[in-house]
């Protein structure tokens, strides 16, 4: 749907944003364009229309607002606020996303093309409570007293302590899937834990954290405390996790970009987390009401059109109730109302870009290339924008590319199993490890797999389900560190031993 008929569905927030149209950075607590005045587009992939422009940055824009991130660390009142001070600006922040929720979830709608109503609920609903859970841990941040020892000292006495100390500045680099989530994820810990900080989002999404910057304007945080440039991977977020001043990058999106993130931050010894990609499974036990568990299956892959690193992409399903399931998951993908993001009942809505939408029909061939039975879905839409059915496919084994590999879309592989010893051994047989989830009511059954899941979570009887105080991550290449809950906040936080001779 073009722009201009969408505007009555719009608040008026949303239209003076969008208005604006040329949208500049924060840098330093001013509103600026890229040095070199280049600029790129924000295209709606609902339907292919560019409905901004926001700038381009470079390495000079890079170096201004590390500078400006560092200033803000090392002097003026940041560094000087007394831990309630910052819990007070992170929850005044909250209260003002909170006050312009329906705007975020429209911008979140227009900018990724997701449903408004689940962005409302969802993404600017966790970043919310995200900033709320992470503002409390300012308070409690906490070192320890230990009776040292000193054998070889004797007769000496020490006074010995740890102090928790912020990391410093930090680079925050996000994708596009959930922008505003994915931003709080990374700003929450690092403001409780008191860095600063230079955020850049993806460049298909850069409007809700552009707004984000407006509201942490009017909490009042000093200048440079978070600064935000917007551009893309190889102008601008390589030279900023490159930059010597950056004392931690804190990434989430492709392994193949973590992996160069790595390299780049262990040579200047940044500290980093990395949260990457996944190729899920979801085992059904055969104990399992199969139309529950094809529900399940169906949400746990279709949610944000399949754009969900933790996305259940492989469905696995004892053989008892096997056609069953993947009938009814096939049911239900065919029977998603399929439209932008604007309209309540629209449930499939476009993927992000052109050519992600090459890259996931190229899956689905390669997969029907390989003998998979195309079960539900397959198609392109001939609607305006980036839209793809849900997809279902069946008759898979372990070396097709759509079994290894991660789509990124609402692309479901279904396989079958007999033997709950091999069950395991099939969810594992994969590079990545972000998360699972086991559906059944057989407690022993359950517990006794999930030890075996190499996975950063695992779920049972739900899929996707995340909290604030849950540690979010991954095993193997999904990643290193973890998002969310106080394992989070640690990572902001460097440890200083402290030995007194008293
Ligand atoms: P996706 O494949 O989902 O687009 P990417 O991993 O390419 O995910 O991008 C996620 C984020 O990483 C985006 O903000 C992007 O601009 C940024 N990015 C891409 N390449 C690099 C790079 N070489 N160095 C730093 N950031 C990058």
């Amino acid at each position: 749907m073009e722009l201009a008929s969408a505007r009555h569905l719009l608040s008026a927030q949303t239209t003076e944003f969008l208005d604006r149209t040329h949208h500049q950075m924060l840098i330093d607590g001013a509103w600026v364009p890229a040095a070199s005045g280049a600029r790129i587009e924000v295209i709606n992939p609902a339907s292919e229309e560019v409905i901004a422009t926001v700038p381009a940055a470079a390495t000079q824009d890079v170096e201004h607002a590390v500078q400006a991130a560092r200033r803000a660390f090392e002097s003026g009142p940041w560094p000087k606020l007394k831990p309630v001070d910052r819990q007070r600006l992170m929850l005044k922040l909250a209260d003002l996303i909170e006050g312009q929720a329906q705007t975020f979830a429209e911008i979140e709608s227009l900018d990724n093309g997701k449903s408004a109503a689940i962005a409302l609920a969802v993404d600017v609903g966790q970043a919310i409570d995200v900033l709320r859970y992470m503002a409390g841990w300012a308070t409690k941040i906490e070192g320890t007293c230990t009776q040292v020892s000193v054998p070889y000292m004797p007769g000496a006495e020490f006074l010995s302590y740890t102090r928790r100390e912020a990391v410093g500045v930090v680079a925050i680099v996000i994708p596009w899937n959930f922008p505003l989530m994915m931003a709080v994820w990374k700003l929450g810990p690092a403001l409780s834990a008191g860095c600063t900080v230079v955020l850049k989002p993806a460049e298909q999404t850069p409007l809700s954290a552009l707004m984000l910057g407006e509201l942490i304007q009017q909490a009042g945080f000093p200048p440079g405390v978070v600064n935000i440039i917007t551009g893309d991977g190889r102008h601008a977020g390589a030279p900023l996790v490159r930059h010597p001043s950056v004392n931690k990058v804190s990434f989430t999106g492709s392994t193949e970009v973590g992996k160069l993130i790595g390299h780049a931050a262990v040579d200047n010894m940044t500290r980093f987390t990395l949260e990457l990609g996944g190729k899920s499974p979801v085992i059904v036990l055969d104990d399992c009401d199969p139309t529950t568990a094809a529900a399940g299956a169906a949400q746990a892959i279709f949610f944000n059109h399949g754009q969900v690193c933790c996305a259940g992409s492989r469905l696995y399903v004892h053989k008892k109730i096997f056609d069953r399931v993947v009938a009814d998951v096939a049911l239900i993908a065919e029977q998603m109302p399929m439209g932008h993001g604007l309209d309540p009942a629209s449930q499939i809505g476009p993927l992000i870009s052109r050519p992600q939408l090459d890259r996931v029909c190229s899956y689905i061939e390669s997969g029907i290339e390989q003998g998979a039975t195309l079960i539900a879905g397959g198609q392109r839409s001939d609607l305006p924008g980036y839209y793809v059915r849900p997809t279902v496919m069946a008759n898979v084994n372990p070396s097709m590319r759509i079994m290894k590999e991660e789509i990124f879309g609402p692309v479901l592989t279904a396989m079958p199993f007999d033997d709950l010893d091999d069950i395991a051994a099939w969810a594992n047989d994969t590079p990545y490890g972000l998360g699972a989830s086991i559906w059944s009511n057989n407690l022993s059954k359950v517990n006794r797999l999930i030890p075996k899941i190499k996975a950063g979570t695992v779920w049972v009887n739900c899929h996707s389900v995340l909290d604030p105080a849950m540690p979010f991550g991954g095993y193997k290449q999904s990643g290193i560190g973890r998002d969310l809950g106080k394992a989070s906040l640690e990572s902001y936080l460097e440890t200083k031993s402290v030995i007194i001779a008293v």
